[in-house]
């Protein structure tokens, strides 16, 4: 199998998609081909583990792997850093949904399902290309995705992870997360400035080709843990075929019938790796995207039209979604055109120069075959999740809300009967303050810091607190360097020294 790029670059391999991140055409790597899963093969993943699953799904989409190679990798990823044997179980919600929830692992949000693998991947690629460099991770993170990167290269031998914050730009929880991480081989830098100072930093570091030398003369090479390296990609198609075999041993669906899913969308990461199983042959009916206030991706989907021209950016309380340019949406325009890279480019060339940009009612119409979308405001984000509480018994966070949301006006307006499941991207505790509120009302958080409103929240819903919040309080710092926005790159080398 061959990796395409969305812009026309020449084909390569999937180890050397994964060792590259970006094509060198600024596009991104996509599968040219999708392996077929025959009804027997689902069959076939329905008394496995979460392992078996993911190396019977990772091994047909990445063949230039060895068995023993990936294994071993998918070994170390879905340990025992998750708090369940299922790792990503499914749970029934109340009688007309199913909730995935993909948030079991060591940094309680669905990122850690991709960022456990992709070390493994990404070091495994390096061996296959006679890389013998040390890969340095660089990241800026407005949150989440630090920590879960810094978790998962945490001592991964070979390489290095460095992440960049907003100093007065995460919540308390986030940055105690971040800065009490251990291990010998990451760092945490604190910017003076905002998320958008420290990405733009970030990029910088990665243009300037002076760093790049130093780099190498240090035996060091860059790269990056974004989502858009296919590395990221690949793992994310594993839980939806591992969704369906569940249903399939529930009995609450037989083989080859469809099932929706509703995916609470940011960078278009996940509910892109669902189309992706769908390729493969999972019987998917419609993929829904679901949106916060900004809703550039509703209107997308709903009129062909690509506008940021003269939106808003709103900060809301499911700020993992709170996005403009959805990345990873370039990889399905790509599909939709019949991977017509030349097309893509000059998309992404009007994006960047009007901020807008169209598509032709023939790709609208195969993508409104396929996705159905909605958005759901920061009132409504609340009263899902204290109805879900209430009806269902099922305490859900800001992120699943919005999906939960979503997928009700979804059925409420089309009368779409499928089978549905909810993607479940976050542990309530991780946004418990928000998640408290929306239970309890504003004065149950009043004057209380994130800690404190996880414990209010266990004890008001009867939920167990995870480890990994309740210890934090009580962890050491080990990571308290601060730098001015344009010395980023100094920091780093003075981290690394
Ligand atoms: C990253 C994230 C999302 C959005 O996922 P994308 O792949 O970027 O669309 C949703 N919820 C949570 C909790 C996240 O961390």
């Amino acid at each position: 199998m061959q990796m395409l790029s969305t812009r026309g670059a020449a084909a390569v391999s999937p180890s050397m998609a994964i060792l590259r991140g970006l094509a060198p055409d600024g596009g991104l790597y996509v599968p040219a081909q999708f392996p077929a899963f025959a009804e027997a093969d689902l069959l076939a993943l329905v008394p496995m583990s979460y392992q078996e699953r993911a190396y019977a799904v990772l091994s047909r989409f990445l063949p230039d792997f060895e068995e023993a190679e990936l294994r071993a990798a998918i070994a170390g990823a879905y340990g025992t850093g998750f708090d369940c044997e299922a790792v990503a179980p499914l749970v029934r919600v109340g009688s007309r949904a199913h909730a995935l929830e993909l948030w079991h692992g060591p940094t309680l949000a669905f990122k850690d399902m991709a960022l456990q693998l992709l070390p493994h991947l990404l070091t495994l690629s390096g061996k296959k290309h006679g890389e013998t460099r040390e890969v340095f991770i660089l990241v800026a993170t407005s949150g989440d995705t630090g920590k879960a990167a810094l978790e998962g290269f945490l001592d991964v031998p070979g390489t290095r992870c460095c992440v960049f914050y907003p100093k007065d730009g995460v919540s308390q929880a986030q940055r105690l997360q971040m800065v009490t991480t251990g291990g010998s081989n990451t760092h945490v830098i604190a910017v003076e400035g905002n998320f958008d100072d420290a990405q733009t930093g970030v990029k910088r570091i990665f243009s300037d080709a002076d760093f790049a030398r130093e780099m190498d003369a240090q035996g060091r090479v860059l790269s990056s843990a974004n989502s858009i390296n296919f590395g990221r990609l690949v793992p994310q198609i594993v839980y939806y075929f591992s969704a369906y075999a569940d249903l399939l041993r529930e009995g609450a669906i037989a083989v080859g019938d469809a099932v929706n899913f509703c995916v609470p969308t940011g960078n278009f990461g996940d509910i892109l790796a669902a189309d992706y199983a769908r390729k493969a042959g999972l019987p998917v009916g419609r993929l829904i995207c679901a949106s916060n206030e900004n809703n550039v991706l509703t209107d997308f989907i709903r009129t062909g039209v690509y506008d940021i021209s003269s939106r808003a950016f709103y900060k809301t309380i499911s700020p993992s979604m709170d996005i403009l340019i959805s990345s990873n949406l370039e990889r399905l325009l790509f599909d939709l055109s019949g991977c017509d890279g030349e097309r893509i480019a000059e998309l992404m060339a009007q994006l960047k120069a009007q901020c807008r940009y169209e598509i032709d009612g023939e790709m609208l119409r195969l993508m409104q075959s396929r996705y159905a979308a909605g958005f759901v405001d920061e009132d409504g984000i609340r009263a899902e999740i204290a109805r879900s509480f209430a009806e269902d018994g099922y305490l859900m966070d800001t992120h699943t809300a919005v999906a939960s949301a979503v997928l009700r006006d979804y059925v409420a307006s089309t009368g779409d009967t499928t089978p549905a499941v909810i993607v479940s991207t976050a542990s309530p505790y991780k946004f418990g303050a928000s998640v408290l509120e929306a239970i309890a009302g504003s004065e149950a958080v009043r004057g209380k810091d994130d800690f404190a409103c996880c414990e209010a929240l266990s004890a008001l819903t009867d939920t167990k607190e995870p480890d990994q919040i309740a210890k934090l309080p009580s962890l050491p710092i080990r990571h308290s360097a601060v730098c001015q926005k344009d010395a980023m790159a100094q920091a780093v080398l003075d981290a690394v020294k």
